[in-house]
């Protein structure tokens, strides 16, 4: 960084926002993600009744039994489909899958880090082939090609760190025996899906879901649940107990968990998924989120110092918004005075290493708050340009 732009960095982390420029709530990260007043105020009031009370009785059973039913609903739950959770998140998800969903070779779309950490998993595996990657740059959209020798499909709907979207749809010509693992973590709940076109559609709440982290959730098909049944019971094949979904079904079913699931994060869920629904479902969510990143994209099309990271507009993502800053400016000085004014999280994933903006627009997120951000980042940019 040359002098100059080094003075210009420090005078825009010490920029004063006015205090009327900003938004209600300033939580615009990737996840954990901004939770609601309301349901925050419902865990308030299940602070005797439920928190601290046994995960084996019909309280806290209940919440659950509320969890699934509120996502069959939200997901229009296809025949034969069923609601399974458990503890660890969608990473412990992926090693379970490598147990219990991938027989023998799966195939990874690689996009991002998250995808590439579902791919390495599998390739790790000793029980297993080593996987087809079909990798492409960071920004940029990878798409499957049918292979006869994998059994499982794998890639993410949203890579959140790169902020593309990646649709949904089982690749042509494949089988009935090849299963589609689609990781939703950052956007089930946020966007318009067709369960059909997955065998397990699983996220974890702490994104679109606006709960906290430590639980992973999955949507799973006929042929998933068959498949899950085959390997539990296949002698060439130990799955450690904590990792095997035919157990964490087993327990699903009965609205539990294998061990004790962090009751919080279970209420604040249930909360956010009958807020959904009461607000017109997945196709309102998907409606709000199109016009919230819709915002930003139409905000960078008018800053020229800010050009869209994913090139391809169909490739962009309604929940995650990647916004390169230019060179001339230090991106961590915008994100840095927003912080010290409570406007947080918008800083790009750590690992692209790039001179970004990544901004989250989950449904909890409302239009006037994403109005109010450009507004704080056009003062911002105006000081900046004026320095
Ligand atoms: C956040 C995220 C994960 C990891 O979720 P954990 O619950 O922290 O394990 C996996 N995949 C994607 C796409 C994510 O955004």
């Amino acid at each position: 960084m040359t002098a100059a732009s080094s003075a210009r960095s420090d005078a825009v982390r010490a920029l004063s926002i006015p205090r009327d420029l900003l938004p209600g709530d300033g939580r615009f990260g990737s996840g954990p993600s901004r939770i609601r007043g309301p349901q925050m105020e419902a865990l308030q009031s299940a602070s005797i009744s439920v928190m601290g009370t046994s995960h084996r009785q019909a309280p806290v059973k209940d919440v659950v039994g509320r969890v699934r039913e509120g996502l069959s609903t939200l997901f229009s739950l296809p025949e034969g489909y069923e609601i399974a959770l458990g503890n660890g998140g969608s990473t412990a998800f992926w090693d379970m899958a490598v147990f219990e969903l991938i027989e023998r070779r799966s195939q990874h779309l690689v996009l991002g880090e998250f995808s590439q950490k579902f791919a390495t998993e599998a390739a790790g595996a000793p029980h297993l082939q080593e996987p087809e990657v079909l990798r492409s740059e960071p920004g940029s959209l990878p798409v499957t090609v049918a292979n006869p020798e994998v059994d499982a499909y794998a890639w993410p709907h949203n890579e959140t760190s790169t902020g593309v979207m990646v649709p949904v749809r089982r690749p042509k010509g494949t089988t009935e025996d090849q299963l589609v693992l689609v990781d939703a973590t950052s956007v089930a709940g946020a966007a318009s899906v067709d369960i059909t076109q997955t065998d397990a559609y699983y996220f974890a709440p702490q994104k679109a879901f606006a709960s906290d982290g430590g639980l992973w959730l999955s949507v799973l098909s006929p042929a998933a649940i068959a498949r899950i049944e085959r390997l539990a019971a296949a002698e060439d094949r130990w799955t450690p107990a904590f990792l095997s979904l035919s157990t964490a079904l087993d327990n699903s079913r009965k609205n539990q968990t294998l061990n004790t699931p962090a009751i919080a994060t279970l209420v604040l869920l249930a909360e956010q998924i009958e807020w959904m629904l009461a607000q017109g479902g997945l196709a309102w969510a998907d409606a709000r989120t199109r016009t919230t990143s819709g915002m930003l994209q139409q905000w960078a099309a008018r800053r020229e110092e800010i050009t869209p990271f994913v090139a391809d507009p169909a490739a962009r993502s309604q929940v995650v918004t990647t916004l390169d800053v230019d060179e001339s400016i230090d991106a961590t000085a915008i994100t840095s005075v927003l912080r010290a004014h409570g406007v947080v999280d918008i800083e790009p994933y750590r690992k692209l290493g790039r001179n970004q903006l990544r901004i989250a627009t989950f449904p909890a997120v409302g239009e006037e708050d994403v109005a109010a951000l450009i507004a704080v980042l056009d003062h911002v940019l105006d000081a900046t340009a004026g320095s």
